[in-house]
């Protein structure tokens, strides 16, 4: 036990969460000490490690996170906006590491994401990976670098299951890309185009989404000049990536100050 903090995992069963289960127990400097399910979910009150199909691990699912958070020093969230925003209010309280890739918040849920992170650390990025948020920061160069003769459009493809779009990575990218840019993000947005949209707003960023299959996440960001277009292009291909990067967010949070931070302050970048 010693040292080693007790981080609690959110919506277990899902893709992330089964994932995160995983990782979590494989980690030399951690310990899994809870899951939490959705109320009415089949693995409420079973041991874990069985309800995964595989050995007994000792760790029971539970629908009620204050339980679970009792003597827990992180909580690792890959679930929906609603779950998040109340699951803050008792992360704080229990005074653990609150790392957050859930997507699709309001600005109304990061505001109160932000009133939690006055008394807790928050960890919190619309993608975990460090190619991703390397790829934020060139996004911000480039897009710093070229004129308004460039042209910028964000395209993402995700899995048939995936509900929000655009993705929340593609809105990372799109916000660095605004920024290096001089623009205004929410100005600058452009989600759908259908029918006569008349000729590209100058200063416009626009986004596409895919959705498709079992793509686990890619996105381009693409800088289009006349007689030359610049793609950056990020692909995952294993889950895994973005688990681990959850993990190094809830060891790193365990000593820093209250705040909502992203995984470049993680990641020193
Ligand atoms: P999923 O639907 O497979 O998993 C969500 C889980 O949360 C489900 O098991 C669900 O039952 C559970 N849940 C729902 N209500 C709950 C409650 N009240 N208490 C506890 N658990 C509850 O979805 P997913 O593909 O794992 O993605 C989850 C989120 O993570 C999405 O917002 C997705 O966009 C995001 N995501 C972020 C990153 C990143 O790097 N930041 C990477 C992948 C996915």
């Amino acid at each position: 036990m010693g040292d080693r903090p007790g981080i609690v995992v959110m919506g277990a069963s899902g893709r992330m969460g089964q994932m995160l289960v995983r990782e979590v127990s494989a980690h030399p400097g951690m310990r899994l000490v809870g899951a939490v399910e959705r109320a009415g979910h089949d693995w409420v009150g079973q041991d874990l490690g069985a309800a995964m199909g595989g050995q007994p691990s000792g760790v029971y699912v539970t629908d009620d996170p204050l339980e679970a958070m009792a003597g827990a020093q992180g909580v690792i969230d890959f679930t929906t906006p609603q779950v998040t925003v109340d699951l803050s209010v008792i992360a704080a309280q229990a005074r653990a590491v609150h790392v957050i890739g859930t997507t699709g918040m309001t600005d109304a849920d990061l505001e109160k994401l932000d009133a939690a992170a006055r008394h807790a650390v928050i960890v919190r990025a619309g993608n975990m990976s460090l190619g991703v948020n390397l790829l934020t920061q060139l996004t911000k160069q480039v897009a710093a670098a070229l004129d308004e003769d460039f042209d910028i459009e964000v395209i993402e493809a995700h899995h048939r299951h995936k509900v929000d779009a655009p993705s929340g990575t593609a809105l990372m990218l799109g916000e660095a890309a605004a920024e290096g840019r001089g623009l205004d993000f929410k100005e600058s947005y452009v989600a759908a185009r259908d029918g006569i949209t008349g000729a590209r707003a100058p200063g416009s960023i626009g986004y596409s989404a895919i959705r498709g299959g079992d793509i686990i996440g890619e996105h381009d960001v693409i800088f289009a000049g006349a007689g030359e277009r610049i793609v950056l292009r990020h692909i995952a291909s294993d889950r895994a990536l973005f688990a681990r990067g959850a993990l190094k967010a809830a060891l790193w949070g365990q000593d820093k100050k209250p705040g909502h931070y992203s995984m470049l302050d993680v990641l020193g970048l």
